[in-house]
């Protein structure tokens, strides 16, 4: 059983407190790890030792991007371990940790040197007068991550903020904290100075609720629900700090007639299920152009049920186990409530129960409900699981209309051969990021966050890069003495 230790100031420590959280491998249902309860003041004391920390914010771009690039290859030469780590935390399939997760946490870092040594500030010669201006780190700033995707969006927060020349004070999620811990053990061996990076692991509302009220932290970067993401605004927006909130979504699908057939069925079964349909980007919401939604809809559920759920280790599972009893709980009330609300379940529907290793593992089935109201709670709704609703539209009007009738606004997916339909949705649907016959696709320089309730700022390239800075305009005025 691993026992998981607070990094500060270059150390692992235990928490002031002496508690400790237990940790649950989600595909067995056993106890994996545990973590340092830890309280607000081993917060106080990660702050201080980030305060401390002077010298990363003075070496400048280039020494700051070599050890990041480190940090990378640390990443990639432990990448079996972190994928194992990653699947019995979270409960994903452990292929997919191996070639998206992990990999991907690598290219943050690799990504985000290259952004050290590449972001620039603006000029403006005019006459007689230059301005010019200088980006400051903020110097401590706190970073907050969830479940889902634990060490891809913990360093894609702690890769900018670090490139920026800022100390992090940060918090993985509680449930899913193992490659968080072995990320500090890379830091470590990178050369990355003490007091840069620490890691305070615990609750949210004690750890993380007292890193968003130091008042030493300047600044919050935070992925996780809605209901979160409202508490830390409001206590950011007291102190005037900056935050950066990407949070929960119900994200639409839109499949139009002229589309190709072929690659949007493989693509929609991607977007639906991949991680357990655990992924803010996941769309939820599939509405389908009536000349081709029975079509649709017996292909859609022929391949859903050609997927695999069972054990996480195996390389044939497509799906691994739902991230938490209590979440497992959410999944099977919203199907519940969806059959209360006119809703058909076409396929899935309910927990599924391996045997052997993963017996008392957290396992269910990929759903596909039809026949609901736009309006109805399982369509408004985040469910963030392996569940989503088809509906039938006739126009595009009436396709945009539904798109839009959300309080969020993340991400949505349009399907369409025609190019002028595809640039005019594009341009009037309500979300952050649109993708047009393709699916999480991503340039990892493009503004990445919601509109509404899906989020506040962007993060990725130069967006995080502005974030985690704070320009300062220097005016200079030239005198003709001559
Ligand atoms: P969560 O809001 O419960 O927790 C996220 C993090 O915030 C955790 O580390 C948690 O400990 C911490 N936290 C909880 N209460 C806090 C408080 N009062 N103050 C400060 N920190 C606190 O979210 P979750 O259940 O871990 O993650 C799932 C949610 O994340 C879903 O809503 C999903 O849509 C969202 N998400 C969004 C994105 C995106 O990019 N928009 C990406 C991934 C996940």
């Amino acid at each position: 059983m691993q026992r998981y230790r607070n990094y500060i100031g270059g150390e692992f420590r235990e928490s002031e407190s002496g508690g400790r959280i237990p940790v649950i491998e989600p595909a067995t249902g056993q106890e994996f790890s545990t973590i340092p309860d830890s309280t607000p003041e081993d917060v106080a004391s990660a702050v201080s030792a980030a305060s401390e920390q002077k010298e990363w914010s003075s070496i400048g771009g280039e020494a700051r991007s070599r050890v990041l690039n480190r940090i990378a290859e640390g990443i990639e030469a432990r990448l079996e371990e972190l994928a194992l780590l990653e699947s019995c935390d979270n409960g994903k399939p452990v292929h997919v940790a191996r070639s998206v997760d992990i990999p991907r946490s690598a290219r943050n870092f690799r990504f985000f040197a290259s952004a050290a040594v590449q972001f620039g500030s603006d000029a403006y010669a005019n006459g007689d007068t230059v301005n010019y201006s200088i980006n400051h780190p903020l110097g401590v700033v706190g970073c907050i991550s969830p479940w889902n995707l634990p060490l891809y969006l913990f360093t894609w927060k702690i890769a900018p903020a670090l490139a920026a020349g800022n100390s992090v004070v940060a918090k993985p999620s509680e449930i899913t904290p193992a490659t968080a811990s072995v990320l500090a053990e890379i830091c470590s061996e990178a050369g990355l100075p003490a007091g840069c990076l620490n890691i305070v692991h615990g609750y949210g509302h004690t750890v993380g609720d007292a890193i968003t009220g130091h008042p030493d932290v300047k600044a919050i970067s935070f992925t996780g629900s809605t209901a979160t993401g409202r508490l830390i605004a409001a206590k950011a927006a007291a102190a005037f700090k900056k935050v950066s909130l990407e949070m929960g979504g119900k994200n639409p699908v839109l499949i139009f007639d002229d589309c190709d057939f072929d690659r949007m069925i493989e693509t929609t079964i991607r977007s639906s299920f991949s991680n357990q349909g655990e992924i803010c980007l996941c769309g939820s919401r599939i509405y389908i152009q009536r000349p081709i939604y029975e079509k649709f809809k017996t292909e859609f559920v022929k391949r859903t049920r050609r997927l695999t759920v069972g054990d996480p280790r195996d390389d044939t599972s497509d799906l691994g186990a739902i991230v938490s009893a209590d979440h497992l709980d959410k999944v099977q009330r919203y199907v519940e409530l969806a059959k209360t609300e006119g809703g058909a379940v076409l396929t899935g529907g309910s927990r599924i129960l391996p045997e052997g290793r993963c017996s008392g593992g957290w396992f269910f089935g990929p759903t596909i409900i039809e026949g609901l109201p736009n309006d109805c709670r399982t369509n408004q709704e985040e469910i963030f699981g392996p569940v989503v609703t088809i509906a039938p539209f006739d126009t595009e009007s009436e396709a945009l209309a539904m798109a839009n009738e959300s309080a969020y606004g993340l991400a949505s997916v349009i399907w369409t051969n025609d190019v002028s339909r595809a640039h005019r949705l594009a341009s009037r649907i309500n979300s952050g990021i649109v993708w047009i016959n393709c699916w999480m696709v991503r340039d990892l320089r493009t503004p990445f966050g919601g509109v509404r309730e899906s989020g506040l700022g962007r993060e990725g390239g130069y967006h995080a890069m502005r974030f985690f800075t704070e320009p300062k305009n220097v005016c200079l005025k030239i005198y003709d003495d001559e």
